[in-house]
């Protein structure tokens, strides 16, 4: 290419900043315009909004401003919503202007498909989530409501859910605070997942992770159902497909996923769900010069469960997406092609008091190496060490850390 390649990416999460940022590692502004467009101003650590919800957190200490970074990356960016995509034409539309690309790249995360299931919630019904920061900080009132008047908690994951972590998450740190409080004994708390067994994650398991939580749900007298299918959400309870409902007075339940509306109206971009197909770069299957990463890509479950359970897109896996990406787009303006690899996943799960450790390598099963599990006070440790250590590189430019894991 000749002329300077002109680049836009939307979204300013994970995805969108890590591109960003690795584009410029490798192809400077005489030679490429980066341009990326977020709706949001300020980028945010997501993996923290349990913590958000359960008020060890408040969204300033988890959240910057993207302007000044990307400015000093000599990135431009445009705080707006895009509101059309022409692939044809090769340009996106914002609320107030146009950008004309040569690659597009697609890191618009996702829409809670709420309307899946009877009372998913916050903002469509009564139940809860964590998904993004407004919903985290209404479950943060939510929460802190029952602590005032105690009733029981349902907690777990709908048909079709792929980012199960949390509501593990959730469980093990409402569990924590109960006991702290000295109201554990008011409040009964039930796990209730789409997975087959406990662990399988959208991974289809991860070496002794599911023994391991098996112990820990069963050790904190949190009973546990899998292969259930929550069918419907009300303010008094939480109903499972053949058998009796489940009592609630705080149902938290993660929604299954789809791809932001944009995304799912552009003609030719998405599949039915919303969500980009993509080939091993990243790159769009039919418009090579789109690129998708993070959890606005069309990923295939990993294997037939009796209740649906979709590809986990973690934060970690989002960034090596990004990297892959970003060094194609470089590589395809020298003329060649970029490298492939594998995904893997680490990732910390916080369990209230400690935290587990895990390590899979390829995501997909089966796996030459044996995942690593590992548990303990020091993870939990780490996993807080790992949310500054990432924001401070966010906020500076710097190559995202990955070494520990999420
Ligand atoms: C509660 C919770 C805990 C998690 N914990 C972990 C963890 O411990 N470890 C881990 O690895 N992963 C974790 N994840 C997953 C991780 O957060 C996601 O993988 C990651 O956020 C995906 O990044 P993304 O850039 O693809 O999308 P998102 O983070 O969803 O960002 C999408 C971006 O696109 C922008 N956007 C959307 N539509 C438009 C539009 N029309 N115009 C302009 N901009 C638009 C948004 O403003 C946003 O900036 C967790 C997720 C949640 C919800």
């Amino acid at each position: 290419m000749t002329t300077k390649a002109r680049i836009v990416i939307v979204g300013g999460s994970f995805g969108g900043l890590a591109t960003a940022y690795e584009l410029r590692r490798h192809i400077g502004p005489q030679r490429a315009e980066v341009t990326l467009i977020s709706s949001q101003r300020q980028f945010t650590f997501i993996p923290s909004l349990t913590w958000v919800a359960t008020g060890t957190r408040t969204l300033s200490q988890i959240s910057f401003d993207l302007a000044g970074p990307l400015a000093a990356k000599q990135v431009g960016f445009t705080h707006d919503t895009v509101v059309g995509i022409d692939v044809e034409a090769k340009v996106v539309s914002t609320q107030r202007s146009e950008h004309p690309y040569d690659f597009l790249v697609i890191a618009t995360g996702h829409r809670s498909a709420n309307e899946a299931v009877e009372g998913l919630g916050p903002f469509d019904g009564p139940g809860h989530s964590p998904m993004s920061p407004p919903e985290a900080e209404e479950l943060g009132r939510a929460i802190h409501a029952l602590m005032d008047d105690p009733g029981p908690i349902v907690v777990g994951a709908a048909p079709g859910a792929s980012c199960i972590g949390p509501a593990y998450e959730l469980a093990f740190e409402l569990d924590h605070l109960l006991r702290r409080r000295k109201l554990r004994h008011l409040v009964p708390i039930t796990f209730v997942t789409c997975e087959p067994y406990l662990g399988h994650m959208g991974m289809g398991g991860a070496g002794k992770i599911r023994h391991l939580l098996e112990g820990e749900l069963e050790e904190r007298d949190i009973p546990y159902r899998t292969s259930a299918a929550v069918t419907k959400i009300t303010s008094e309870s939480v109903e499972v497909d053949g058998a009796a409902p489940i009592s609630s007075a705080l149902s938290i339940v993660i929604p299954p996923l789809a791809g932001v509306e944009v995304v799912a109206q552009s003609p030719g971009l998405s599949n039915p769900k919303g969500f980009v197909p993509v080939d091993s770069r990243y790159r769009h299957q039919t418009l090579s010069d789109i690129y998708a990463v993070g959890v606005a890509v069309a990923m295939a479950p990993v294997d037939q469960t009796p209740v649906p359970v979709n590809f986990p897109k973690t934060g970690h896996m989002t960034d090596q997406m990004a990297q892959i990406a970003a060094r194609d787009i470089v590589a395809r303006i020298d003329g060649h092609d970029g490298e492939t690899a594998e995904l893997s996943a680490r990732c910390v799960l916080d369990m209230g008091d400690r935290g587990a450790y895990l390590a899979v390598d390829p995501v997909r099963p089966p796996r030459n190496r044996i995942p690593t599990v590992s548990e303990g006070r020091r993870w939990l440790l780490a996993k807080r060490a790992f949310e500054w250590t990432y924001l401070w590189h966010a906020r500076h430019g710097r190559q995202m850390p990955t070494a520990v894991g999420w």
